[in-house]
């Protein structure tokens, strides 16, 4: 039985996982589940796949106590960040599937990595704000770390099998080992262009966070689902895909594809491009790791191309998508770049979704905040916690400044 612990159990990743998990009962258990603020939501996870510990803020074990009186299963409560490094980290998990969102799940995600387990990483931000750093990590402990954010699963499943294990043992040393030894020229990552792909820029100004938090095709939680409509989401993959294959960024390509089925391209030195396809469904690429290197059902129903009959694919235009050329600005840049990106995006969405400032004032914010900052070339975890604290502070500053010109007057919202 493969034990498996969940950051992040009650978001939208950790629910596509629990659904491929039961249905495999002869392989997989629930070891441990975390939950932030839906805590009514992780009792009724608890009740039903009954795991023996399980991880909620400091201050919240009494509501979960009071919750889980109706029931019989009462796991043990650990709280807080040190609450979900133990969790993952003890001897009942075999498999973390880190799901929570932003860079909260950082310190959790590099606890599992740390503790040699089978990590699946759809949280991409702690790879972003530190992917060598974790990749070094799970050299030293024997940890395997598997992609489970789309794009990067498919190029997992587009290279060779030698190839996937140096990857996922963290045991790429440069960006010419995929180039030199497996042949591979290019990385290209599919972007649907989200909600606003055929929307005139001049409207942009005004699109409501409900609007940009509506994709097109893909069912996510709200902070992802406006990184795509920017292409912060692709920016920030872009960098996880330089962590995750230790390629540099630009050996990294993206192209849009709003139909959302060929998930990511990998292209050979003999001009042989392999892609992955599946309906856009999170599940097939949790099950292909949770198998893997077997597959399992995972739920998705069949593609059938005959009635696609055509798939689309471009350019991205920088003047609609500004934020992807920023991405790649950091990425090139690398040491502490792409955390300040990171931590500016964060706080540009937050504000965007709290009505401080606009859609395209999320672009403003991220850049103005990485012109304050210079990077640094450090990236132990105390340096990149305190660059990414810093980095928030001056993206509030900023959006405190009101003659700024992405600022949004409370008058009118
Ligand atoms: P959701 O918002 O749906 O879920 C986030 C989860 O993280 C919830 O369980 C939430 O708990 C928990 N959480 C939120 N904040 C904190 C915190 N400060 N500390 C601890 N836990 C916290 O997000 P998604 O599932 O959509 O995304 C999760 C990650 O996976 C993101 O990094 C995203 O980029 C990545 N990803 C998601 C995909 C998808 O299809 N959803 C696809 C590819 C990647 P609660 O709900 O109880 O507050
Ligand atoms: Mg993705």
């Amino acid at each position: 039985m493969d034990k498996i612990a969940i950051l992040g159990a009650t978001g939208s990743i950790g629910s596509s996982a629990l659904n491929v998990i039961e249905r495999h009962p002869e392989r997989f258990t629930i070891s441990a589940l975390s939950g932030h603020s839906r805590i009514e939501a992780l009792s009724e996870l608890i009740l039903r796949y009954n795991p023996s510990i399980v991880a909620v803020p400091q201050g919240s074990t009494q509501l979960l106590k009071e919750l889980l009186e109706k029931g019989s299963n009462h796991p043990a409560v650990l709280e807080g960040q040190q609450g979900l490094c133990e969790m993952v980290g003890c001897k009942e998990t075999d498999t973390v599937i880190a799901g929570i969102t932003g860079a909260a799940g950082l310190v959790p995600t590099l606890a599992a990595v740390q503790a040699g387990k089978k990590v699946l990483i759809a949280n991409k931000e702690p790879l972003v704000m530190m992917g060598a750093a974790i990749r070094e990590a799970a050299r030293k402990s024997g940890a395997q770390i598997l992609p489970i954010d789309s794009e990067h699963n498919a190029v997992f499943q587009c290279m060779p099998e030698k190839a996937q294990q140096l990857c996922a043992e963290g045991n790429i040393s440069d960006t010419a080992v995929l180039r030199d030894q497996f042949g591979i020229r290019r990385i290209t990552l599919t972007a649907s262009g989200g909600p606003f792909l055929d929307m005139p820029l001049s409207a942009l100004h005004d699109v409501s966070p409900a609007q940009a938090a509506a994709h097109p095709k893909w069912s996510m939680g709200r902070k992802i689902s406006i990184d795509s409509a920017t292409l912060m989401n692709k920016g920030l993959e872009l960098i996880e895909a330089c962590a995750l294959f230790g390629v540099a960024p630009a050996d990294v390509n993206v192209v849009i594809h709003p139909q959302c089925l060929v998930h990511s391209l990998v292209e050979y030195r003999d001009g042989s491009i392999l892609a992955q396809m599946a309906n856009p469904d999170m599940r097939t690429p949790i099950a292909a790791a949770l198998g893997f290197p077997f597959r399992l059902a995972s739920g998705v129903r069949s593609l059938d191309i005959a009635e696609i009959g055509q798939m689309t694919f471009a350019k991205p235009d920088e003047s609609r998508y500004p934020c992807l050329a920023l991405a790649r600005q950091a990425a090139e840049a690398g040491g502490t770049a792409p955390v300040i990106l990171n931590a500016a995006n964060e706080e540009a969405v937050q504000a965007y979704c709290d009505g401080r400032i606009r859609f395209t004032g999320i672009y403003q914010l991220v850049d103005r905040t990485m012109q304050r900052l210079d990077p640094e070339q450090s990236s132990g975890l105390e340096d990149v916690l305190r660059i990414d604290r810093t980095a928030r502070e001056v993206a509030q500053a900023l959006l405190g400044d009101r003659e700024l010109p992405f600022a949004k007057q409370v008058a009118s919202l």
